[in-house]
């Protein structure tokens, strides 16, 4: 028995999310009928617009509950590759394949593609589930730590130094969760130089892409630069964050067509095809049935991130720079003295606040701020915040 509980695969040893005892603090306190705040929230708070909704029903009513094409609808998959052409990425629907959220889409890339004794550099603050993936595929994370003032890109001297005989992958997430920063054409192009020179694959995850809030800021992939990237990259999008859809679990990658056959094999024997009627209703979405309402949406985040960082600016302990995407801000608190985690523990406890501790973001000065709640939210929640940081 003993035996059995300590020899793992890779794929055994991943740690839980850290941000769940949190979590389940919080909602211990909300149960004694606390008035328990949340700035933690990783999904928008608006319904899923109605156009996609009824598109879903439709396909139900007309009995699209079978299973199809594990790599995916066709119409849909035609919609995805009209799609990235938006974007300026030529690809076939054969590059193409719809996953059960971009989460698979990212963990059949990882995992199919590299293994023992490959690295993959990831920069700093990361999404906490990709070194997670990196583990589960056998291969080793390679951190490439970024600063608030350079907008949290990578420098290029950075990133060369990490780069061995063994690099397999960069992970490129812009816009970034947990920063929100938006990369510049220039940094996109450094890191689209360096990985075509030393024959890098790059995987490029624009979740957030819909959630750009400056005019002047327009989101690029990666592989739109030249054929030789477009050559080395996964894309990875979804339908979560830019339609409200997280709970449908609707994601999908683009990839070189090696690599795509390979994934496509991977998902036959593990998932079988995303959600039958839930294709059908992203087709709709794709065709700009539901483009009102993401507007809608983006404009209302896009207020919510004034109100924030106006509120966040009368908070001395805290130092953070505006971000320009998705839905977070990141706050230093190395000021405060305290862990993140002591302090996100502490804000609970305390002024029934939940944020999010960085540490396993690879920030361990950092507490990340959703903002993917209301006005009034906001408001009540940063007073509460500013409190806090003033009984230090
Ligand atoms: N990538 C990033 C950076 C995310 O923040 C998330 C979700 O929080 C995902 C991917 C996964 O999204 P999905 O809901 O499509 O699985």
């Amino acid at each position: 028995m003993e035996n059995l509980q300590n020899n793992f695969s890779p794929l055994g040893t991943l740690s839980p999310s850290v941000t769940l005892s949190l979590a389940a603090r919080a909602k211990e306190l909300k149960k004694q009928g606390l008035d328990v705040y949340s700035m933690s929230v990783g999904e928008p708070d608006f319904d899923t617009p109605q156009a996609i909704k009824n598109a879903a029903i439709k396909a139900l009513n007309e009995g699209k509950v079978r299973y199809i094409a594990s790599s995916g609808l066709p119409e849909l998959k035609d919609e995805i590759v009209k799609k990235m052409a938006e974007n300026g990425v030529k690809t076939t629907a054969n590059n193409v394949i719809v996953t059960t959220g971009a989460k698979l889409a990212l963990f059949e890339t990882i995992t199919a593609l590299c293994g023992a004794g490959d690295e993959v550099i990831v920069l700093a603050p990361y999404w906490l589930s990709y070194p997670e993936m990196i583990k589960a595929s056998g291969a080793k994370t390679v951190v490439v730590n970024t600063k608030a003032e350079n907008n949290f890109a990578p420098t290029k001297e950075d990133l060369e130094k990490a780069i061995t005989p063994n690099t397999k992958l960069i992970i490129v997430n812009s816009p970034s969760n947990p920063t929100g920063a938006v990369y510049s054409k220039e940094t996109l192009q450094m890191i689209a130089d360096l990985a075509v020179k030393h024959n890098i694959m790059v995987l490029s995850d624009e979740i957030y892409e819909k959630l750009i809030y400056d005019e002047n800021i327009k989101h690029i992939s990666i592989a739109s630069l030249n054929d030789k990237i477009a050559d080395l990259t996964i894309t990875i999008n979804g339908f979560s964050k830019a339609y409200a859809m997280t709970g449908w679990r609707l994601g999908y990658l683009v990839a070189p067509l090696w690599l795509a056959k390979r994934i496509s094999a991977l998902q036959s024997h593990a998932t079988s095809n995303a959600t039958t009627f839930v294709q059908y209703a992203a087709v709709d979405a794709l065709q700009g049935k539901a483009d009102a309402e993401v507007e809608n949406m983006v404009k209302t985040f896009a207020r919510r991130r004034e109100l924030l960082c106006k509120l966040l600016k009368d908070i001395p302990q805290i130092d953070f720079i505006e971000p320009q995407g998705a839905f977070y801000v990141m706050c230093n608190i190395a000021k405060t003295g305290k862990t993140a985690k002591d302090f996100a523990q502490e804000l609970l406890e305390q002024k029934l606040l939940t944020v999010i501790p960085c540490e396993s973001f690879g920030a361990p000065e950092y507490v990340r701020l959703s903002y993917a709640c209301s006005e009034e939210q906001i408001i009540e929640a940063i007073k509460r915040l500013k409190q806090f940081c003033q009984d230090l």
